[in-house]
This record gives C-alpha cells, structure tokens and sequence, in this order.
C-alpha cells in the first residue's frame, strides 16, 4: 500500500529522523487534480483546512481549489498567510468577536446563529465593509447509513430560527445573503451522499427566500479499513450535474477525502512481546503523533518495512505469522494503533508505515502528552 517513491524516502531516512510524517505531495496532486476533473465544472471545490492545514499541503491544493474554508481565526491567519490571494470562507462554531473582526474581510462567512449574525454586523458596520453570509442551517434530513450525523443541533441554524434570521439580514446594510451552508454528516458513501445533496437542494427551494449559493460541506468517506478503496467521485459529480441549474451555485469543502491518502506516519519497533496471550508491538512513536486511530476507534491500515540490521548478540524479539496489537510510548493503555492485525513477520528493529494519516493526523494529536520528541515532517 506504501507508494514506491513514499518507501524509497522512507529507505532512506536515518532511525533518528523517526517517528517521521512522510507526505507524498505528488501524489496529492494528481488526486485533488481527479477530484476536480470528476465534478460538473460550475461545482465548487473547497478545502477544509482543518483535515491538515500543513503550508506545503496548502500550496499544491492551492493551484486546484476554488477556495479554503477555515473554522478558526488561528486558521484564518494561518491560511492568509500562506495563500495570499486564495478566495477564504470562515466557519467554525462560538467565534469570538476578535475572529469576527478578522472575518469581515473574507469571501464567504459561515454564521451558526442569530446572536452570531448579530455580532457579525456590528464587527462589519465597524469596518464599513458589507459581508456575504452563508447561514449554516441544520434542517433534520436523512443522511443515510454510511454517514456519522453531525450531532443534531450542536452546529448551524435550526430551521425555527430561519425567519428571525433573514429578518435580521434584511434590517442590516451590512449583511448580504450570499446562500445556505450544511454540514450534516461525515463518512459518507458516494450514493449517500448524492442521495443527501439532492434533499439539501430540494429542501433549499422550498425556502422563502431567493437563495443563490449551497454549500454542501464535507464528510466524504475514507474506509480505513479498505486504505485501497476511494469515495466515488466520478459517480458523485454525475449526480451533482445539474441539479443547481440555473439559479443555484453549487460548493463543497471536503477535508479528509482529500489529503488523507498522501501522508504517512513511520515508526520504529522498539520491542515485541508476548503476555496475556497477545503477542504485542511496541514503537517509538504512538498515538500521541497520530490520534486518528483512537479517535475514529479503527485499526490504522500499515505496512511492515523490515530493517535487516540487528546489532544486539541476543535473539531478535520477532512475531511471525500471527496477530500483533500495535501499541506506542504512552502510559495508557489507549495508546494503541491497531489492534490484534494478522503480520507475516514483525520485528524488533523493524520499521511500521502507517497509512491514510494524511488527515486529522498530526493535528490533532495530543503531541505534549510525556514530552516525547516530536516526529520530523517531509514533503516528498
Ligand atoms: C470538518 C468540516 C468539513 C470537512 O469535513 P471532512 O469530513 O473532513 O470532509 C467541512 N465543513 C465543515 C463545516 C466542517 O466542520
């Protein structure tokens, strides 16, 4: 599963320069450039900076997206700067005024509630600078069976306070209605998630207002059980086509479909044993470099990369033909990466590559937890 050019980097990476997160950003851009290619032309493609908001990931997705979407002034500053002319839109739950401020300049605003759109035309008044809102509304649709809802009325606008909204809206100079935001679900299939644009936009015309833009947020799913199978984009764009015409323009932000692929995190086997009847592997590295597989409560997909050398004058500790818990350097037992995995042979000295940590990896990793070192990062 390890790309050659990701393994021949990794070959050639010293143990000191482990535990490592290796990206492949060629790789990123030949995928960014399908997703593209795959969706109706006047489909918008944004990114969800949050997934990994790494400056060299930014800048190969740069040249392919239409726009970046932020959830937070530190991304706000962090993706202007690194992307100086890329169109931006701010989400985000419970913004501070500050994020506000810094807000008013950005193509699009995502707003979560009246109060919020409130204080988002006094921070534009104060600027004299009109902002183009998108409510983010959280009408109760189905969202089919691959998906994981977004907790129902945590996020966005429920649909009771729709008027009260386009109420305030149409009372301030400064607020423009640019159109709808939704975000219902994640880890969506292709055909659940075409299911589900077709009842936002559905829904969306039965509003009371004209409404100009939809964007129908992220949530495309990775199979991290299947690091071999990808969501069907060409499929989704074929049932996108047309259903915004003529009136409406169509966006989405995915994050994770979209750079999960191209990173890898590499670590070293410290030892390998057996108690209690499980055979286990434990790396120089763990989960508090990559939280993903605790967080999502997967087992992240690997691959062994065997290191020959071995300079101690006693037998290799090794696991041959059997199942391995991959476990890391905290004092936890939740500090595991996958659980009981079928290895033809690991050993101690080995090297584990671990796939699919290209997104709501690293960043979002508990990464001061025992004040381990920090992993070295690579753009290959
Ligand atoms: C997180 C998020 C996304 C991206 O979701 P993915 O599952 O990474 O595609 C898009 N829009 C909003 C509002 C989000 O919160």
């Amino acid at each position: 599963m390890i790309t050659p050019s990701v393994r021949s980097y990794v070959d050639r990476l010293p143990d000191c320069a482990l535990p490592a997160y290796v990206h492949d950003l060629a790789g990123l851009r030949a995928h960014v450039t399908g997703i593209r290619a795959a969706l109706p032309a006047d489909v918008e493609l944004w990114y969800a900076a949050k997934a990994n908001p790494a400056e060299p990931i930014l800048r190969v997705l740069a040249d392919t997206v239409d726009g970046v979407e932020v959830a937070s002034g530190g991304e706000l500053a962090h993706v202007r700067a690194a992307l100086p002319t890329t169109p931006i839109a701010f989400g985000g739950p419970a913004k501070t005024d500050a994020e506000l401020d810094a807000a008013v300049a950005v193509h699009r605003i995502h707003v979560e509630s009246p109060h919020e759109l409130r204080r988002l035309g006094v921070a534009a008044a104060r600027h004299r600078t009109p902002v183009h809102v998108l409510l983010r509304m959280n009408p109760a649709l189905p969202v089919g069976t691959s998906a994981l809802a977004m907790d129902g009325g945590q996020f966005g606008i429920d649909p009771a306070d729709l008027p009260c909204c386009l109420d305030i809206i149409r009372r301030d100079p400064w607020l423009r209605l640019a159109g709808i935001h939704t975000h219902l679900a994640s880890g969506l299939t292709a055909t659940d998630q075409a299911a589900l644009a077709h009842r936002i936009v559905d829904w969306v015309r039965t509003l009371p207002v004209p409404v100009a833009e939809v964007n129908l947020g992220g949530g495309m799913g990775v199979d991290y059980r299947n690091p071999a199978a990808r969501f069907d984009w060409p499929a989704f764009g074929a049932a996108l086509r047309g259903i915004g015409a003529p009136d409406l323009r169509l966006r989405i932000e995915p994050g994770r479909s979209v750079t999960a692929y191209c990173g890898w995190y590499v670590a070293v086997v410290a030892d390998v044993k057996r108690s209690g009847g499980r055979t286990f592997a434990l790396l120089h590295g763990g989960t508090h470099h990559l939280r993903t597989p605790v967080a999502k409560g997967h087992d992240q997909p690997f691959d062994v990369l065997p290191v020959d050398r071995w300079d101690w004058p006693w037998p290799r500790p090794s696991a041959i033909d059997e199942a391995v818990t991959i476990a890391g350097q905290l004092c936890t037992p939740k500090d595991v990466l996958a659980r009981e995995v079928p290895v033809a042979q690991l050993r101690a000295g080995d090297r584990v590559g671990f796939g699919l940590a290209g997104a709501y990896a690293w960043n979002i990793s508990h990464q001061d937890f025992l004040m381990h070192p920090r992993p070295t990062f690579h753009y290959a």
